[in-house]
């Protein structure tokens, strides 16, 4: 499965927003596949669509999908020169499929900075510096390897190679991420055999204080980093970390009660699983009767018999074929017999591109 891996200077409130996670992690019980690792926490991915389904089924059992956070440790300056746990880090960040970047947004005197002041931009710059410098090395390499190739044979790969390298390294030199620029679909896919950590999608995730949570627009800090993020096509989540930790320690009632008395409707930890699933072009498709109610993860772009073994593999060997309903009208006929009198009910086959938000049912051989 995908991950999103946490990374940030230090002081700067990982751990804490990692222990909110751990702290709503799903339990084993419901999702034995999760092998969890320390480092690892597995949540569930908030969706209403699933809550509404409840109302209608009155399932025995209710399945959320989940989503996977990494806890990356120890980023240090000059990591890319492998000072420190610097490599070790770097490896980790490329075992990862989008970088969720937290960014000190509050001040405390008590709480030291590493670099004795509140700067979210330049902090963010240390670390991009760091996969930048990284990612040049690694391309450095790479034109070592191909570059007499190119020159010396007709090799037409070699020479596409050359191409895409002559883009790539100016960018880096520049300090900017090679997700910033324009690459045709064939460079996007030769691209990926470097694992670039720039290439990786990335959210700021802006750790501010209890009163700059509750209104963000307002914090000066927060709208630097919304500007930079913007600038770049990333995305950008504020929340206070501390306040997250405690909101995850309470049950389901007492939260939500937690979070009205604050005048907020989604809690930031619920809104950066989303944006991490949206940036990692994840979808849902759901599954629904009155045993179980379940959301299930998929690609974006993926056909029926592709989702079909995302529940099993069998259901993918022997698909015959699906019947699928969209969500919005389940929710606005409230009952499957009302769906088929309103022919809503559609039978696909195996090159339909399933789409976010369909009910279906798999019909398979066995
Ligand atoms: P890490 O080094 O990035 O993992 O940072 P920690 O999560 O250990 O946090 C560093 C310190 O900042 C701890 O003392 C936290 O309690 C504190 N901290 C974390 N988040 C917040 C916050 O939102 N507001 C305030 N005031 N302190 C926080």
């Amino acid at each position: 499965s995908l991950t999103a891996g946490i990374v940030g200077l230090p002081n700067v409130g990982k751990s804490t927003l990692f222990n909110a996670i751990t702290k709503s992690q799903v339990e084993a019980a419901n999702y034995p596949f999760a092998t969890i690792q320390p480092n690892v926490g597995v949540v569930e991915v908030p969706d209403k669509r699933v809550d509404r389904l409840v109302e209608i089924f009155h399932p025995k059992k209710t399945i959320y999908t989940t989503f996977e956070f990494t806890d990356i440790a120890g980023l240090v300056k000059g990591a890319s020169k492998g000072e420190g746990l610097g490599n070790q880090f770097l490896s980790n960040i490329r075992l990862t499929d989008a970088i969720c970047q937290v960014v000190r947004c509050f001040d405390d005197p008590n709480i030291t900075h590493v670099e004795n002041s509140i700067d979210p931009i330049r902090d963010i710059e240390i670390i991009n510096l760091e996969l930048t410098l990284a990612d040049l090395q690694t391309i450095e390499n790479r034109i070592a390897k191909v570059e007499r190739k190119a020159k010396t044979t007709s090799d037409k790969e070699a020479k596409m190679e050359m191409e895409l390298l002559a883009k790539l390294k100016p960018c880096l030199e520049e300090g900017k991420p090679v997700r910033s620029l324009e690459l045709t679909e064939d460079e996007q896919v030769l691209m990926k055999m470097y694992n670039l950590l720039t290439a990786k999608p990335v959210i700021y995730v802006c750790n501010l204080d209890e009163e700059g949570a509750m209104d963000p627009e307002s914090n000066a800090y927060y709208q630097k980093v919304k500007e930079y993020a913007a600038q770049e096509n990333s995305e950008v989540v504020s929340l206070c970390a501390k306040m997250e930790e405690e909101l995850s320690g309470l049950e389901p009632d007492e939260r939500a009660a937690f979070l009205e008395e604050l005048g907020i409707s989604t809690s930031g930890l619920d809104t950066l699983i989303q944006k991490a699933y949206h940036i990692l072009n994840l979808c849902t498709f759901l599954t629904a009767g009155e045993d179980e109610c379940r959301a299930w993860t998929f690609k974006k772009g993926m056909k029926a018999p592709d989702c079909a073994g995302v529940i099993h593999t069998d259901f993918k060997k022997g698909f015959i074929r699906a019947e699928v309903y969209a969500f919005s009208d389940m929710d606005e006929l409230g009952s499957e017999h009302a769906i088929k009198e309103a022919g809503k009910l559609r039978l696909e086959g195996k090159d339909y591109v399933v789409q976010d938000g369909d009910v279906m049912h798999f019909r398979f051989n066995v």
